[in-house]
């Protein structure tokens, strides 16, 4: 076995043994979930899939639907325009309460019931295949495979999904909705029960992870600026009443289900997933949260924990005839560049006169652009002394 599923089998065990809570009883057919089922799932960078547990178990993806029908609101509409109709602020309630902005009937973020079916709304579609059809191909390609919809739970959930309903008249008498209220809702419930595998959840967590681009199959499922438009919202509201407490804990932008899921976003690290049925008083899966915790930590991937990497970016200096070449490797970011120009102060003192000093900034996997032109601006000031190849 490999060590980074050693790892995770072991904290498997570890939250193995926690029997607190129950699953959700408000959709019948989630009410009879299997609640020793336990599975996780992590993908890192170069997109190699490393999965625990029951990693064939099924279910639905509930309310981990909705950053990616957000993401396609906002890949098709702009920021603007999505945040005219839903806001971005934690609602402190629960996940299906009546969250609305006083006067506008403004949500309070997609990341709950009323924010999701508005988010849904906006999606176009001439009816509710068309639209499902839209936001089925979008999870598709963030889970790098086809996926589709389990009839039963839908069924299950459309027949007592009057709470869900009333969400949805309220924000049509605002006119949030501005279509058909039947059809935003019962493809807001068609999107819940698009059915999944940790597996499937942890890339699609992963291609958040990685700036929108899947890492499994390569392809660019949406742009940077909308996946850490998505990222940011989840950071912040994800985890419904105890998402505060969560950043904390756990420190990831996350997005839980009732089914029991729970998708984990470490940026340009790894994408990970958990499932276990058993929910606590949040909706949140109990088993799931706990070994997000324990991953966080023990991997060292909470959002906050400093890193140096972007500070200290890799140099190397080697002598050639002309004269120094230096090496930029990894990511530039601003106070990277700090460093950098004070290293180039040194080596130009240094160098003979008639030496040419070459940057070579073109081997850099990322570059800021506040990062360039503050090396731009200090190459033209030495300049004809050093130059810079980007
Ligand atoms: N389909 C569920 C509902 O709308 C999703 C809720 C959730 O996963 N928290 O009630």
């Amino acid at each position: 076995m490999d060590p980074i599923t050693a790892m995770l089998e072991t904290v498997l065990e570890e939250v193995r043994p926690l029997g607190s809570g129950a699953p959700a009883a408000y959709i019948p057919e989630l009410a009879s979930a299997d609640v020793g089922l336990l599975a996780f799932g992590v993908v890192g960078p170069r997109g190699r899939v490393f999965t625990v547990g029951d990693e064939d178990a099924t279910f639905t993806i509930q309310s981990m639907s909705k950053p990616f029908v957000l993401a396609l609101a906002l890949e098709n509409l702009g920021r603007e325009e999505v945040l005219a109709r839903v806001g971005a602020e934690p609602s402190g309630e629960p996940f299906n309460a009546i969250s609305l902005e006083a006067h506008t009937g403004r949500p309070a973020n997609p990341m709950v019931n009323a924010g999701a079916i508005a988010t849904t709304a906006l999606i176009p579609g001439a009816d509710i295949d068309d639209r499902t059809g839209r936001i089925v191909a979008m999870m598709s390609a963030f889970a790098g495979r086809s996926l589709w919809i389990d009839e039963s739970v839908y069924a299950s959930e459309s027949s007592t999904g009057e709470r869900n309903r009333a969400l949805a008249h309220l924000l049509k008498s605002y006119g949030i909705v501005t279509g058909s209220v039947d059809d935003a809702v019962e493809s807001y419930f068609r999107q819940c029960s698009v059915l999944v595998t940790v597996r499937d959840l942890a890339v699609m967590a992963a291609t958040l992870a990685f700036g929108g681009v899947n890492p499994v199959t390569g392809s660019r499922v949406v742009s940077e600026r909308v996946a850490r438009d998505v990222t940011s919202i989840m950071a912040s509201c994800g985890m419904y009443d105890f998402s505060g407490e969560w950043l904390l804990r756990v420190g990831l932008p996350a997005k839980s289900g009732v089914s029991g899921g729970v998708i984990a976003v470490a940026p340009s690290q790894f994408g990970v997933a958990g499932f276990s049925p058993r929910l606590d008083v949040h909706g949140n899966s109990v088993r799931a949260s706990a070994f997000m915790e324990i991953v966080s930590d023990r991997f060292g991937i909470h959002l906050l924990e400093p890193h140096e990497s972007v500070a200290a970016p890799g140099v190397s200096v080697i002598e050639t005839p002309e004269g120094p070449l230096v090496r930029l490797g990894g990511e530039l970011g601003f106070a990277g560049a700090e460093r950098v120009l004070s290293l180039l102060r040194e080596i130009t003192a240094a160098a003979p006169h008639a030496s040419l000093i070459t940057v070579d900034a073109s081997e850099l996997a990322r570059l800021h652009p506040a990062a360039v032109m503050v090396l731009r601006t200090e190459v033209e000031s030495l300049s004809p002394r050093v130059r810079l190849l980007v």
